[in-house]
């Protein structure tokens, strides 16, 4: 059962059928329109209305259900999620990666060791192994695939690609469609050893997207969990958030008070686009990090996140002119138009518009140079 929208919940409502008690206002809502709209973003209980209609009730009970159980083992948390596709809402727990240790074969130490050791970063997030599950005995820290079978979650062996992708969207529809309670173990795929490691990202990587809520591989491959980690990532992040860096004033190439001073917001794609340019310029740099609640130059000139004001505030606050003796400032290309601006505010710094694109930083320091 899908959730209601302000308007269908408002059809079963006094209001709409013209009905006795018509925006009587006893639930505390001045309209019965406005409680509908209260009720569809669960903000009040739809007890608060003596007057719906017992169908209405019936919807709304099933709603409050939680479509999936959440399982937690040793603090990671698998399932819990209420919509099939991201933009609903948001996803809430990712995909969790685990891999097999069988305890009973030779080389099960270097494996161990390998997957403990296995770290990478992405877009300022540290990404290792989320959970070892063992085989044939226990490590500290892992589970046993014994206690895991043991767990309110579903297992898929996968075997056929297809009825694997049909069993986990299946499950996930009458999960989250139909509040079926038959269906709300969080599920995970287990691959067994293979030698055919492009077929297991291929397959892996449609149930991160469609639904597995853990994966379980008996094989260890950095490359492989790297590429799944990456695209988990993208597809785990909330829209509604934006990815951001802390704001702050970044250090290249060891800059001294004369060196070159660029200028962002703290919308982390853009961040690391700039950064990843500064870092190999010839010459050092400083990247001054604005605050603009992750967005990106233009999205935040447009919210009014980037005013000249908040640039002049960034600088004060880390006291830069005090800082340094360069006394230019370079902005993004994108913000020429704010170039007066920004130097009314600012007296203690020129400011140079610099390139609409990050690719383009390295010859527009060339021509800065000559
Ligand atoms: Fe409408 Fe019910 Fe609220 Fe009265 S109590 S205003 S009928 S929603």
């Amino acid at each position: 059962m899908t959730e209601l929208s302000g308007l269908q919940i408002f059809k079963y409502l006094p209001a709409a059928k013209k009905t006795e008690h018509t925006n009587c206002k006893e639930c505390g809502c001045p309209t019965c329109m406005a409680f509908a709209l209260k009720l569809a973003k669960h903000n009040i209980d739809i007890g608060q209305c003596k007057y719906a209609p017992e169908d209405l009730k019936r919807i709304c009970e099933q709603n409050a259900k939680q479509p999936q159980k959440i399982i937690e083992i040793n603090g990671i948390k698998i399932g819990g999620e209420n919509v099939l596709y991201r933009h609903e809402k948001t996803f809430i727990n990712k995909t969790v990666i685990a891999i097999v240790i069988d305890l009973s074969k030779p080389d099960w130490k270097e494996t161990f060791e390998r997957v403990k050791n296995f770290e990478i970063t992405r877009v300022n997030e540290h990404l290792k192994i989320d959970l070892i599950i063992t085989k044939n005995g226990n490590l500290p820290d892992c589970i046993t695939y014994d206690a895991l079978q043991k767990l309110p979650l579903k297992e898929i062996i996968d075997k056929e690609f297809s009825k694997t992708a049909e069993e986990l969207i299946t499950i996930r529809k009458k999960a989250v469609l139909e509040k079926d309670e038959n269906y709300s173990d969080p599920v995970y795929v287990y691959f067994k050893h293979t030698d055919d490691l492009n077929l297991l990202c291929a397959k892996a990587s449609y149930y991160i997207c469609k639904y597995a809520n853990m994966l379980v591989f008996e094989d260890f491959d950095e490359n492989l969990i790297t590429t799944l980690m990456t695209l988990r990532q993208n597809i785990f992040t909330d829209p509604q958030k934006p990815l951001q860096v802390e704001s702050k004033i970044y250090e290249f190439n060891n800059p001294d008070k004369n060196s070159l001073i660029f200028m962002t917001t703290n919308f982390a794609l853009t961040f690391f686009a700039v950064a990843n340019e500064l870092e190999s310029l010839p010459v050092p740099s400083y990247l001054i990090v604005t605050p603009a609640e992750g967005m990106s130059v233009l999205t935040a000139w447009s919210a009014e996140k980037f005013t000249a004001k908040m640039v002049a505030k960034t600088l004060k606050k880390f006291d830069f002119a005090n800082k340094v003796k360069n006394r230019k400032i370079i902005i993004p290309g994108l913000l020429a138009h704010m170039k007066d601006e920004l130097q009314e505010e600012i007296k203690d710094f020129e400011i140079v518009v610099g390139t609409v694109e990050a690719f383009a930083i390295g010859d527009f320091v060339k021509n800065l140079n000559n």
